[in-house]
Parts: structure tokens; sequence; C-alpha cells
């Protein structure tokens, strides 16, 4: 245990009562309500970067024969408009796992390579925080699923283990058999997520303190794209989060048929 936070081991039980499991009911009726924003959102998350950037270009003008201002203020233009970019790059993403386009066709993928390509992808942020990331868990997880999506969906969660963790914590990410699903589960010892916004934090653009994810480079669209894909693949994703303490965030897919019952759900295969 990191802080009090309980890391899964293969039989610890799911988390207690504060376990929030999102579902597809939920999910129909919610995303109604969500659409009618979406578009203002954009505009307005849009807005915000875009006016930075006319700023900074003025500046940079008026800053001609100051040749560190203009190094400065550049730095700045390329921060932004990685922001810009990842903002795009994630509206997409989005879009196309929320409907419009079928999804791939669902074959065999290891659950070992997402983890391992996740954090590798997530690796150089966490070096800079002086974060540690464990894998551990059941080895050898097979599901149903599209390998690009889950390795998005992993990433995400770690990036946010990463964002919202104090440097040299520790960050955990392990996998296990349950019911015939394999459970990813995410582990930080970071801020934690007030018991007031967790029921939340999956709807697109929410976040939970806006300065605080401005300056994470947050798009507050991360969780969305998660919720979407475990959706996708007839899974789910749920939230175990004490403020101040930690959170667990738990990815569910459906294991692919393999030969033989799963060790938790004897002579359960027809
Ligand atoms: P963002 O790009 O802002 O991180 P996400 O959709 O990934 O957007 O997350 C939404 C919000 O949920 C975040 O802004 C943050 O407030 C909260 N959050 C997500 N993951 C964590 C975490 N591991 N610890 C604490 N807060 C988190």
């Amino acid at each position: 245990a990191v802080h009090g936070v309980r890391l899964h081991s293969g039989t610890a039980p799911l988390p207690g009562p504060v376990a929030l499991v999102l579902q597809d009911v939920t999910e129909t009726r919610r995303t109604e309500d969500v659409r009618r924003d979406f578009v203002a959102n954009v505009g307005h998350e849009l807005k915000t970067p875009v006016g930075a950037l006319a700023l900074l270009a003025e500046a940079i003008q008026q800053a001609a024969d100051d040749p560190e201002a203009v190094q400065r203020f550049a730095g700045r233009i390329a921060h932004e408009a990685d922001r810009l970019g990842r903002l795009v790059r994630e509206l997409i993403d989005l879009s196309r796992l929320q409907g419009g386009e079928p999804l791939p066709e669902l074959v065999p993928v290891d659950v070992d390579d997402v983890i391992a390509e996740a954090v590798d992808r997530t690796r150089t942020a966490a070096k800079a925080k002086e974060l540690q990331i464990a894998v551990g868990g059941q080895a050898g997880l097979v599901v149903r699923g599209v390998e690009s999506q889950l390795v998005t969906a992993v990433t995400n969660l770690l990036a946010n283990a990463v964002a919202y963790s104090e440097g040299g914590n520790r960050i955990a990410v392990a996998a296990r058999a349950r019911s015939g699903f394999a459970e990813i589960a995410v582990t930080d010892s970071g801020v934690g997520i007030p018991r007031k916004d967790r029921h939340r934090v999956f709807e697109r653009f929410y976040r939970v303190d806006q300065s605080r994810a401005s300056s994470t480079g947050g798009t507050g669209l991360g969780l969305a794209i998660v919720k979407h894909v475990a959706s996708n693949h007839g899974g789910s994703v749920s939230v175990w989060s004490e403020e101040g303490l930690g959170s667990t965030f738990t990815l569910r897919i459906p294991l692919a048929i393999t030969d033989g019952p799963t060790s938790d759900e004897p002579g359960d295969s027809v």
C-alpha cells in the first residue's frame, strides 16, 4: 500500500461502496444532456489557446529588438500550439469513438502488450516528475478488442496518474481476470478526486480544478475517451478515489474466449 491506497493484487476485493460504475444506460442518458453543450464547449476550449497565440504573436512583433523576449514568446507559442494540437487530436478520437464510424473488428489482444505500450508512451512524463510506474498483476491475459484504442485508454489513465501525482510518488498498473473480464487497474497516490466530482470526471471537458488542469495541459477529454473505448468493447470503467490519498481507475474489457474457463469461473463455459 502507498499512503493507505490499496494496490490491487490478484485476489483483492473490489474497491468499496465509493466505487462508481458507469454503465451503458447512464451513458445514453448522459450523452444526450452533454451533447447539447458540446459545441459551445469546443468553441470555448479552442478560444483560449487561439487567443493566447494571437497575443503572443503581437508580443513578438513588439519585442523584435529583444532576442531573449522573442525566444521566450516563441517557446510559449510552441507550448500553446502543442496544447491546441492535442485538443484537436482528442476531439477527432472522441468523435470517431462515439458513433459515426463502425468499430473495427475485435481481435484477440494481449493485455501485457497494451500495458507495455501505454507505459512506454507515459515514460517521459513520468521521468520528468520522478514517478515510478510499477507493472504487476496477472500476465498473459487476452481480451477481444482494438489494440490501438485499448492502448489509448490505458495511456490516458496513466497520463492522468502522472499529471495528478506529486513528484517522487509511485504509480501502479496491474491486470487480473475476473468474471470474464480483464480488469486493468491504474493506481496513483496523488491528489485524489473530491466525492462531489467523482461521478462527473468522465464527462467531456469536466475538470475538477480548471486552473490545475490548465497547468497540467489537460484537455478534459482523456476520461471521456476512456469511457467510450470501454463501452465500444462491451466493458466499463470505474473510479475509486479518496481526496489526498489517490485514485484507482479500473478498465474492464471482456476476455477473449480461451481454451478453458478462467480460474475464477469454474465450469461456467458451455
Ligand atoms: P484532463 O485532460 O483535464 O486530465 P480528463 O478527462 O483526463 O481530463 O480528466 C478529467 C478530470 O478528472 C481532470 O481534470 C482531473 O480533475 C480529474 N482526474 C482525472 N484523473 C485523475 C487522477 N488520477 N487523480 C486526480 N484527479 C484526476
